[in-house]
């Protein structure tokens, strides 16, 4: 069976094709720029990554354009995943759409503004595309809803938390399951486990026995680590302090948080984490420092919330492939039973993407994240259940 999955952010589609149960990647790409001022679309596949210019406005033309490729090429299509960021608390497993799936995506666009509206045109254009063919809706925040109302709940009036939805939702769940599930199938003996997903956006995840138990994410992305632009934990003081300093707009702050803070606010210089790497100067250090630092202390509070842990992952861009950033946060963690081992820790490959040396008691792991994959392997179990 063939499942298309897309990925529709606020200016592009990612799209990928597999054939079911198998697990074979038939063919990928993203066409991107949508909505992005003066820039024309591109349509990028994967297997050859030469761009190709699209006169492309929205992403219901991009959602027709790949249905269109993909039928061009003769390959069928079964079902269709569609990627989506907050299913909040109604959503506990991913799901066939249908009339109230759609309400529920668009009742959440005020809480996820950038991410819910463009999930919910690429599920509208497949349906007005391909009528008849299944849609699944697989989301970001699922994984979360086993967090217990301890480490979801936050400290305001009860009566506002209940009025406005306000609480921990999490995010980055298909990738903090994929990775967990990756390391179960070869561990089963792995209950604890915290998941350590670094890239533009980074999120750490306490997982015990299958289930997500707290997640460094919040009501939104914003929240945790510190991440490429965003700035993660904030004294909510600041914000109220700067508006009325600075005279700022609700969508001024937004931005300054969202889009000007993390990594390039502290650094001035980048939101990417190589080039801090490479750079000598001290504002890109400390930058690459704080990442560290909040890091560590994610993984030490989530030590005491699960009282242990059997292992650590690492994944996304800079989990995925920065030696140095992963020895930076877990060195002196050997207290907690965290010790890396050198040359594992620089060649992920030779041993299985185990890097911590042989008397560590927590191993530590860097496993690749495959979201598209997940969201593949969710669509198939919701369409086989049918
Ligand atoms: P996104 O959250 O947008 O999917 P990615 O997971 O692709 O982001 O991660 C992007 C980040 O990964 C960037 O900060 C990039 O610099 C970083 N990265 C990629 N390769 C390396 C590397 N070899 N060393 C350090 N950082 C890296």
């Amino acid at each position: 069976m063939n499942i298309l999955v897309l990925n529709c952010g606020s200016s592009s589609v990612k799209y990928s094709l597999w054939d079911v149960p198998v697990e074979k990647k038939i063919v990928s790409g993203i066409i991107d720029c949508i909505h992005v001022v003066g820039i024309p679309c591109n349509h990028i596949r994967n297997s050859d990554m030469i761009p190709e210019e699209l006169n492309i406005d929205n992403h219901a033309e991009a959602v027709a354009y790949i249905i269109n490729l993909v039928k061009k090429s003769g390959a069928d299509i079964s079902a269709i995943g569609h990627r989506v960021v907050q299913g909040g608390e109604r959503f506990k497993e991913s799901t066939l759409v249908n009339e109230e799936v759609k309400d529920a995506i668009s009742h959440y666009f005020d809480i996820a503004p950038l991410h819910n509206p463009p999930n919910l045109e690429g599920v509208l254009a497949c349906e007005e595309n391909y009528p008849g063919l299944p849609n699944v809706a697989v989301f970001d925040t699922a994984f979360h809803q086993t967090i217990p109302d301890v480490a979801s709940t936050y400290a305001i009036p009860k009566y506002l938390a209940k009025k406005h939805g306000i609480r921990r939702y999490g995010f980055h769940g298909i990738s903090h399951k994929y990775v967990s599930v990756e390391l179960t199938k070869n561990f089963p003996e792995m209950k604890k486990i915290i998941s350590c997903h670094l890239g533009n956006g980074s999120s750490i995840t306490a997982i015990n026995s299958g289930k997500s138990i707290d997640t460094s994410m919040g009501f939104s992305p914003l929240e945790g680590l510190v991440m490429g632009t965003r700035a993660g934990d904030l004294d909510p003081e600041i914000p109220i302090y700067l508006m009325e300093k600075e005279g700022l707009k609700t969508s001024e702050l937004l931005s300054i948080f969202n889009k000007q803070s993390g990594l390039a606010g502290i650094s001035g210089i980048s939101s990417d984490m190589r080039k801090l790497l490479e750079s000598d100067d001290q504002s890109a250090n400390l930058a690459v420092d704080i990442y560290c630092y909040r890091a560590k202390k994610y993984i030490g509070s989530y030590m005491a919330a699960l009282n242990g842990c059997d292992a650590i992952i690492f994944t996304g861009g800079i989990g995925e492939n920065s030696p140095e950033i992963r020895n930076m946060i877990l060195s002196s963690m050997d207290f907690f039973g965290a010790k890396l081992d050198k040359k594992r820790n620089e060649n992920t490959e030779a041993t299985f993407g185990e890097i911590s040396s042989n008397d560590s008691s927590v191993r530590v792991f860097v496993i690749p994240t495959n979201e598209e994959l997940m969201l593949a392997r969710e669509t198939f179990k919701v369409v086989s259940m049918v």
